[in-house]
């Protein structure tokens, strides 16, 4: 059984795991929870390595059913699949962008926030005015807001990209590769785009203290950076010796569970609270 979707390449089949018909019921699980207002999203530090300051956070959705969290990486592609992203993904924006507006508000002027970007919704026709609107709307300023779109996005259609890219850092959005290192970019094709940060995937984080040449590919990703004069962050950082071999390395940003989990807006508020700059 597979199902292809109007617009894009993406179908379900029975590969994937779980069935149809759970898949639709979580469908309509999940289109009833945002209606009743019971997803959220949470935000998760952003670390400067040499000082130990945060410098943003990551927007991360969550949907608590019924007591039970449901990870995104099961319900993102159900709401790809079903369309609902357009909407959600518009919703997180949002959230981020009023984040952004209340932080500074209590004195975190340039704190970024970034927020994760499906696929599906960059490929949206409307996409770039939905941004305008939103960042319009809610008074965040641009400077505050990152999006993060994944290396695999980052390699279709070069020329459509280009001119999106271009229009998107026109606005003062910022864009960064997320799960740096999975895809295949290859360094010419990267240094035509306007993106600003690279973020190594957390597979290569965990690899730095696994072997003898664990680091290599996170070094790679660094000095690539840097030749190409981008910022770098490391994802999934969660102890100290991984910090110390990217901080000896020059990756300037961090972001895990040793510095922190992903919060609640009033959490974090806590959290900033007690990490003060
Ligand atoms: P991602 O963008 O690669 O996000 C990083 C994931 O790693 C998050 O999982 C985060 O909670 C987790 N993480 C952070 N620090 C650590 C660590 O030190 N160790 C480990 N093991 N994990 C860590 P999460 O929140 O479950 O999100 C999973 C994926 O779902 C994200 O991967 C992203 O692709 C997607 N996602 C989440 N929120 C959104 C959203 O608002 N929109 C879209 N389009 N996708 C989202
Ligand atoms: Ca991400
Ligand atoms: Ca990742
Ligand atoms: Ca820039």
């Amino acid at each position: 059984a597979k199902l292809q979707q109007r617009a894009g390449h993406l179908y379900f089949s029975r590969s994937m795991g779980i069935d149809i018909s759970e898949r639709v019921n979580m469908m309509h699980a999940l289109r009833e929870a945002f209606e009743e207002r019971q997803l959220y999203v949470v935000y998760q530090p952003q670390i400067d390595m040499l000082t130990r300051t945060a410098v943003g956070a990551e927007a991360l959705l969550r949907w608590c059913n019924e007591g039970v969290m449901i990870s995104p990486a099961r319900f993102i592609p159900i709401a790809e699949y079903s369309g609902l992203i357009i909407e959600l993904g518009e919703w997180v924006l949002r959230q981020a962008c009023l984040e952004t507006v209340r932080l500074k508000r209590r004195g975190f002027d340039h704190f970024m926030i970034s927020i994760n970007v499906s696929q599906v919704q960059f490929r949206h026709p409307q996409f770039l005015s939905m941004l305008k609107r939103t960042l319009s709307d809610t008074e965040a300023s641009p400077h505050c807001i990152e999006l993060e779109i994944t290396e695999s996005m980052a390699m279709e259609d070069p020329d459509a990209l280009t001119a999106l890219l271009n229009q998107i850092t026109a606005t003062g959005v910022s864009i960064a590769i997320d799960d740096f290192g999975t895809g295949f970019s290859s360094m010419s094709h990267l240094q035509k785009l306007n993106v600003d940060r690279l973020k190594i995937d957390r597979a290569f984080v965990t690899e730095i203290t696994e072997s003898a040449r664990g680091s290599s590919i996170a070094e790679a990703i660094i000095q690539l950076g840097r030749n190409l004069d981008l910022d770098v962050i490391a994802e999934g950082v969660e102890n100290e010796r991984q910090a110390t071999i990217l901080s000896e390395l020059g990756c300037a940003y961090g972001q895990g569970y040793l510095y922190a989990m992903p919060l609640t807006s009033d959490e974090l508020d806590e959290w900033l609270q007690q990490h003060a700059q």
